[in-house]
């Protein structure tokens, strides 16, 4: 064999061997070859040269044997670039004929001898010849008999001797394996794991290690962490007289590695076996710099390492594998962070479906907030509330949820609906309050009269019985699931802290009330970007009163509503200005959808009429009355506030009053007051005149000075194209990504839901654009009206608050476009912080255009 082809090569420590041409298998092995490991001898195919034996051209296969000696036995393992895309199986005991088998039975003993060559003729037939392989399982026979039935079992289907040419039969094992690799299926499945068209496949071909004879001979797989977890931990399986990964096939009786009270262990059996192991090991997480599980032989007492993978890891392993590795000084701070994907930071923060754990899926929606939970089935917020008060787990289940819903929200663990979608109200809702929830789950047929769901499989779901949501995937399913708890150990904090010394944009959390402001402290949050105060009113004795003043036919009526909700908003806002104290906190002015604020139906009506006490008939006059055609584009934001004017004075002097209040013993508090929905730049200045007149009396009245500062939300085109003349106006501009991609697409996100699958299958939308933004078009909008206002004030603070700002794609481009800050719900902020960190590492290792 050529030393220096690349093609078919040697693995020697300088052999031209790389995962990009010859797989991540071939790669590794070299590594370990470079390390001076007990590696048995190893040949490496190329992508290339598998790919050219697919197409019936055949390298020298007595070229490729001729390091191995005299009659080695062999075997041939899959080396795709990325472990991950699979490959055939491993395919043992190439070179096993009728000659080696009597000589191994003069050195083994002939019933491993047997075994091995069973297994090759059975592996053969499979995956060489095609057979099917439920042929060989009446060969009940152990030992030579049993060989020989199978052997005749081969023959007869073939009508051929089994081959006994090693060289016929390593070429055949190659050429099976290379075409297995380029058939439809194999290549389909690995696209879905984000394989490329056209990705390759590596060989490597091995000298085999007995794992069967005299002495202490089997096999095994050796880690030093506990995969779950990640702590140290020695785990992994060994069992004598085996091959390959045996000892993990499922009922096998397998040793324990370290000395284990439940069993025999390896390391009582065969203690400086043993040892070596952990110290290949722990040399391989240094040198490799990364935790890794060896495949490894034992051959009478000595011990041989055949492979190494990177150890298979929950979220919460490889957070602390990784952390680890960068404490022991093995990889840097950076990398570490590069390491962890983001998203994976949910699995942390939320209680996840144990990934071992079987499921029984009855519908997909949209995964509208992280996290699993089961619970009987509830279809009102009554009935959850009843639930919780009996401390039963319940789920609430809707058409779409209201305000009304909130009280069953939080009493429910979770939530699912028919329809909405990425930013509909409990999608919102329950990624502010961290409640798993699926959203959109139009495959179950709601039947909301008779309260039954049935699956498209026709199976029937009432109220009380057990179901369990995957908010992470979106998946429903029937029963209680297991489940794995949430944990923010110290590696994650740790990881965490790197994380923010490193990123360069800010991260705010969208909180509504205390809780929600704690959980953004909690998770460091510099600061609240977003307070939607009209949620503060979803509480049912104040939903009343909101409802009162919406209700109010003239400004007289409706100013004494206001006068009751003045203390109550004064009294959410002391409270938030406290939790946040020394940070900032945006505090949107009220832009309720009315209709998301009145009872929809007659028994709704009814009850307002009782707590107003109005005669019915003027209540439903009334609701129908401030009913609109489209209330997304209605009555909503700032056109309330120029309308109503005493609704954003009121909320203005409770801002102000709060801030006095809890400025007096603390930081002095610098509100943030923001204008929601605005179109033009005529609405700003009515709105600041307002505030700015609430301030000065509120100044007036009390004798203090305090300071704020006014902003905008730019959620409608409009805003964007003005920010020109809009940014003079303010010190700050908050892009509202929900409505402004509503806006822009013309797309409403309360019932996107219903096609957004489809279209996104059928690749109109690349993603749902409520979910990841659209960096083209609303993306363009906001880069102009980032530009605009940028230009006509340079020290303008910019930000986003939609949605989108948890988004990692979408965070890497609010950072491009030189945004402040991004904000978003009170759980998504770790990842947002993972995510900007791994931004400004790319750019600081790989330079700006990495991202
Ligand atoms: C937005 O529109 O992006 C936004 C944050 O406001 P809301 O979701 O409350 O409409
Ligand atoms: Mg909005």
């Amino acid at each position: 064999m050529q030393q220096n082809d690349p093609n078919v090569t040697l693995i020697t420590p300088s052999a031209p061997v790389a995962t990009a041409t010859h797989g991540g298998r071939a790669k590794c092995l070299q590594r370990l070859v470079r390390l001076e490991l007990p590696v048995p001898k190893t040949v490496a195919l190329s992508f290339d040269q598998v790919h050219r034996i697919a197409s019936g051209e055949l390298p020298n296969i007595g070229a490729m044997l001729e390091p191995f000696g005299n009659a080695p036995l062999l075997c041939v393992r899959p080396s795709s670039e990325d472990p991950d895309w699979g490959g055939p199986g491993s395919v043992l005991n190439i070179g096993m004929n009728d000659a080696v088998y009597i000589d191994l039975c003069d050195k083994l003993g002939q019933e491993a001898a047997s075994a091995m060559y069973r297994r090759f003729v059975q592996s053969y037939a499979i995956h060489v010849a095609r057979l099917d392989p439920d042929m060989f399982e009446d060969v009940t026979l152990e030992g030579s008999e049993g060989l020989s039935e199978v052997l005749r079992a081969y023959e007869d289907e073939t009508e051929e001797v089994f081959p006994q040419d090693p060289a016929v039969q390593l070429a055949e094992v190659l050429r099976s394996m290379a075409r297995a690799w380029e058939g439809t299926t194999a290549r389909l499945l690995r696209q879905a794991k984000g394989a490329p068209a056209d990705a390759g496949l590596g060989l490597v071909v091995q000298e085999m290690a007995m794992g069967m004879g005299r002495g202490e001979c089997g096999s095994g797989v050796i880690q030093l962490v506990n995969s779950k977890t990640g702590e140290p931990q020695i785990t992994g399986r060994y069992k004598s007289q085996s091959q390959g990964r045996d000892a993990l096939s499922a009922g096998t009786e397998a040793l324990y590695l370290e000395r284990d009270p439940r069993g025999p262990s390896l390391q009582e059996l065969a203690p400086q076996a043993f040892e070596e192991l952990v110290a290949h090991t722990k040399l391989m997480r240094i040198r490799l710099r990364e935790q890794m599980q060896a495949e490894f032989t034992i051959e009478d007492g000595k011990v041989h390492i055949l492979d190494g993978v990177r150890v298979a890891r929950s979220a919460r392993a490889a957070v602390r594998i990784t952390v680890s590795l960068a404490e022991d000084g093995i990889i840097t701070k950076e990398e570490a962070l590069l390491r962890i994907e983001p998203r994976a930071m949910n699995e942390l923060l939320h209680r996840q479906v144990d990934p071992d754990a079987q499921r029984d899926p009855i519908a997909f929606g949209i995964a509208a907030s992280p996290g699993a939970a089961s619970g009987r089935i509830v279809f009102s917020a009554a009935e959850a509330q009843a639930s919780a008060a009996r401390d039963e787990a319940c789920i609430l289940v809707r058409r779409e949820t209201s305000p009304e819903d909130i009280r069953g929200m939080h009493a429910a663990v979770a939530v699912l609906t028919e329809r909405g979608g990425m930013t509909s109200h409990a999608a919102v809702i329950g990624r502010g309050m961290g409640l798993p929830c699926v959203v959109g789950a139009s495959s179950l047929k709601f039947n909301l009269r008779n309260n039954v769901l049935t699956s498209q499989d026709g199976r029937e779901f009432r109220a009380g019985d057990v179901i369990t949501i995957d908010g992470t995937n979106g998946e429903v399913l029937a029963g209680e699931a297991p489940l794995q708890e949430a944990t923010q150990d110290d590696a994650f904090l740790a990881l965490m802290g790197w994380a923010d010394e490193l990123r360069d944009i800010g991260v705010r959390a969208n909180a509504d009330t205390p809780a929600d402001a704690q959980t953004a402290r909690n998770f460091n949050a510099q600061g609240i970007g977003l307070c939607r105060t009209e949620h503060m009113f979803f509480e049912a004795d104040r939903l009343t009163v909101m409802r009162e003043m919406i209700f109010a036919d003239d400004s007289e009526d409706r100013r004494a509503a206001l006068e009751r909700l003045l203390p109550m908003q004064r009294e959410d806002f002391v409270e938030l200005f406290r939790i946040m104290q020394g940070q900032p906190v945006c505090i949107r002015l009220f832009d309720p959808p009315l209709h998301e604020f009145l009872p929809s139906d007659r028994a709704g009506h009814r009850e307002l009429a009782e707590a107003l006490d109005l005669p019915l008939s003027d209540v439903t006059r009334r609701v129908e009355a401030l009913s609109e055609y489209n209330p997304m584009l209605g009555m909503r934001g700032v056109r309330l506030g120029i309308t109503m004017p005493e609704i954003y004075e009121m909320q203005a002097r409770a801002i102000f009053e709060a801030t006095i209040a809890a400025s007096r013993d603390g930081d002095p508090v610098v509100p943030e007051i923001m204008i929601p929905l605005v179109s033009a730049k005529r609405e700003v200045e009515l709105v600041k005149t307002r505030v700015d007149a609430v301030a000065v009396a509120v100044r007036n009245e009390t004798g203090v000075e305090f300071e704020y500062r006014l902003g905008v939300m730019v959620e409608t085109p409009r805003a964007a194209l003005r920010a020109g003349e809009i940014a003079p106006q303010c010190s700050f501009l908050s892009f509202g990504t929900n409505d402004l991609t509503q806006m822009t697409y013309g797309l409403s996100r309360d019932d996107a839901g219903r096609f957004m699958s489809t279209y996104v299958q059928q690749g109109v939308y690349p993603e749902d654009p409520f979910h990841m933004l659209d960096t083209e078009g609303v993306g363009e909008l906001l880069s102009i009206g980032a530009s605009r206002a940028r230009e006509a004030q340079s020290d303008l603070t910019l930000s986003i608050c939609g949605e989108h700002g948890g988004n990692p794609e979408s965070i890497a481009f609010c950072r491009a476009a030189g945004f402040d800050y991004v904000s978003c719900s009170p759980f998504r902020v770790p990842v947002a912080r993972l995510a900007a960190a791994q931004l400004a590492v790319r750019d600081k290792m790989f330079g700006k255009s990495a991202n």
